[in-house]
């Protein structure tokens, strides 16, 4: 009956378990390194959900959904994932088949084997393409060194010569017991070949190649501390760490502990040393980084690099050898490296650690950020050569102040830029206007309102967004409403998902806007001339916080020619306008703004950009004017809509 001992032709092969301990142990050791590295981080604040995490976990994993976008380089990590994930199921199975109860046997056999070797089959492929990815067509990214070489060459020569232990054993027993079967097509070449030279050669065949299978799979084993096969129990390991917090928060940190963010390993986490040990180098953040992209020197990927070689915990990381300062303020907080990378390293929270030592610690910050964080100390608002108060827009509209109202149904959240800045002021009226019209109950805080402080907090000042979160909280807390509409995509995400507000509901004005329309308190009518017209995701309302229909579906309703940029909704670009990067003083070649400007217009002969930020709306216009780009217009979805309103 066909069946197959675990040793079969092999004298001493119980040494293996005698290898195999010691092949643990050397693993635990250099681990062992590892983990001291870890240790010296701080230690973690949050709680440890293990259910959840653990989920999360198989998630990620089993699904490979982190892989999607990278289409057939992803189908082949699949291969090479589930290949190896069966095969080594399989050796247990066999290994339990041997020593506790014998059922491999008939058909049972057969169809184990077959599904082994066509997983075997399978991993091989995958390899053999990402090899050619890498070395033949250079479509990979990363370093090419002899890790990343040995983590394609060692798991190949693990299949290849477990191919060649199954041949020669069939090659010898052509009999009843192990005579060729379809289950083992793989290797039915090899036994063709083995057959004609005797059993003699074959039995030669079989023991070297079981030897040498068992060597390169130990050493592959080790492997998994000192090559890129370490993604293999790191990446794991940090998709179960990763925070359950919605995209795009930062991390909390106590400055009464006086922590000021870090300036070397040992200032960062343990859970995010641990994600930046598991940067693959797969580069998917480098390639979606809009500064990386704009010419700028920042690259996530190679900075999770520098730092993944950093062997001193206390090497101060930001200076002219490893981080430049250059590299350090030129993010925009996007959130595409964190959005894209397939093991969830999160290079920007890191950045934003560096970030809160240098302006916290040291006092250390591009010079044309100081007035603006200056002015958010003084004034409440960044734009230091602003002269207006928050409600000067508001004259002759008759816009209901919080503090004379006290209760109302809706909080309007104008944002500093919406409130102080001309080009602004206008989305805010023209929101004003759609509240008025559909007779909603709302008010603003007016000279109550101060920053949220989402750029400062991205810019590294922690400290001052903790005063003012602090502060705003408590004038929202003074009166009765049980909801927030804002049009600023930070100041969104900012109450929503980081200002601890729990009674309220916070909604975008893209999202509202479409519920009036919903409710049948807005009216629209179609514009007589439907203009072309893209729309521009800001990062903070589509890649942080998933809202991509509402804004589109506004743009329709009031009536213009939609045109998908190709850039768009997930795979969409920023502005340049994040992260502090409004107040940069970019030299030409470098601006994000004007990349981005020219990604919207060369498709479609466009005549308006619609967008739904502030910052956005100053980015591009500007850009739009840098570019001698004609007549095109740039608006927010507020603008358009309230061009269109139906008469009552
Ligand atoms: S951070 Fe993520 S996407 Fe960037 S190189 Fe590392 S693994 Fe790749
Ligand atoms: S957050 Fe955006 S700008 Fe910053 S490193 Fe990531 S992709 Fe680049």
């Amino acid at each position: 009956m066909l069946s197959r001992e675990l040793f079969w032709g092999i004298e001493l092969g119980w040494i293996t378990y005698l290898l195999g301990a010691l092949v643990i142990a050397i693993l635990g050791y250099l681990y062992y390194f590892k983990i001291v590295r870890w240790r010296s981080g701080q230690e973690e604040k949050a709680s440890i959900h293990w259910k959840d995490q653990a989920l999360q976990l198989f998630r990620n994993m089993l699904s490979q959904r982190l892989l999607d976008d990278q289409k057939t380089w992803g189908i082949m990590h699949i291969f090479v994932f589930y290949g190896f994930i069966i095969l080594f199921l399989g050796t247990c199975t066999l290994m339990i088949d041997s020593h506790i109860g014998h059922f491999l046997f008939g058909n049972t056999f057969v169809i184990f084997k077959l599904i082994l070797n066509t997983a075997g089959l399978l991993a091989m492929i995958g390899i053999i393409l990402l090899f050619l990815r890498r070395y033949v067509l250079k479509t990979a990214n990363g370093e090419n060194n002899i890790k990343t070489l040995l983590s394609l060459v060692l798991p190949f020569l693990v299949l290849i010569t477990g191919f060649l232990v199954e041949g020669s054993r069939l090659a010898i027993n052509t009999g009843d017991n192990y005579g060729w079967q379809f289950w083992a097509f793989p290797v039915y070449p090899l036994v063709k070949l083995l057959q004609p030279l005797g059993r003699d050669a074959a039995t030669t065949a079989h023991a070297l190649s079981w030897w040498t299978h068992m060597f390169i799979s130990f050493l592959t084993i080790t492997a998994l501390a000192w090559t890129k096969l370490s993604h293999i129990a790191l990446v794991p390991l940090n998709l179960f760490y990763q925070a359950l917090q919605p995209p795009g928060r930062l991390r909390e940190i106590e400055l009464s502990e006086d922590y000021f963010g870090t300036e070397n390993l040992s200032g960062f986490t343990r859970t995010q040393l641990i994600s930046i040990d598991a940067c693959v180098s797969a580069g998917r953040c480098e390639i979606n980084c809009p500064a990386f992209n704009s010419g700028k020197t920042l690259s996530p990927r190679t900075i999770m690099e520098k730092m993944q070689k950093i062997s001193n915990s206390e090497t101060t990381l930001v200076g002219d050898d490893i981080i430049t300062e250059e590299e350090l303020w030129a993010c925009t907080t996007c959130g595409a490296c964190q959005q894209k990378c397939p093991v969830l390293s999160n290079p920007v929270e890191k950045i934003i650690d560096l970030r809160r030592y240098q302006v916290m610690a040291l006092g250390n910050m591009p010079q044309t950020w100081q007035g603006a964080l200056m002015s958010l100390q003084r004034r409440g608002h960044p734009w230091n050569a602003a002269t207006r108060s928050r409600l000067d827009w508001t004259k002759g509209m008759d816009v209901p102040v919080a503090a004379e109202k006290k209760q109302f149904d809706v909080l309007f959240w104008v944002g500093c830029t919406g409130a102080l800045i001309d080009r602004n002021i206008k989305v805010s009226q023209a929101i004003v206007k759609l509240l008025q019209y559909c007779g909603i109950d709302f008010a603003i805080l007016g000279n109550e309102e101060s920053c949220t402080c989402h750029m400062a907090r991205r810019a590294g000042d922690e400290f001052l967004y903790q005063e003012m979160a602090e502060k705003n909280c408590s004038t929202l807390n003074r009166y009765a409403f049980h909801t927030i509409i804002t049009a600023c995509p930070h100041c969104y995400h900012t109450l929503k998902n980081e200002y601890k507000l729990p009674d309220v509901q916070v909604l975008s004005h893209a999202v509202y806007l479409r519920e009036l329309i919903e409710k049948d308190l807005l009216k629209i009518k179609t514009a007589a001339h439907p203009e072309n017209t893209t729309y521009h995701d800001p990062c903070y309302y589509g890649r942080i916080n998933g809202i991509y229909e509402q804004p589109r579906e506004l743009c329709e309703l009031a009536g213009v020619k939609l045109i998908e940029n190709e850039k768009s909704r997930e795979n969409s670009f920023c502005c340049g306008g994040g992260g502090g990067g409004i107040w940069s003083d970019d030299k030409p070649g470098t601006r994000i703004f004007e990349t981005r400007a020219k990604q919207l217009l060369e498709q479609g002969n466009i005549e308006t950009i619609a967008t739904a930020c502030p910052f956005c709306i100053t980015m591009l216009e500007t850009a739009v004017s840098n570019l001698e780009a004609g007549d095109v217009k740039v608006k927010d979805i507020a603008e358009l809509l309230a061009n269109q309103i139906q008469d009552r």
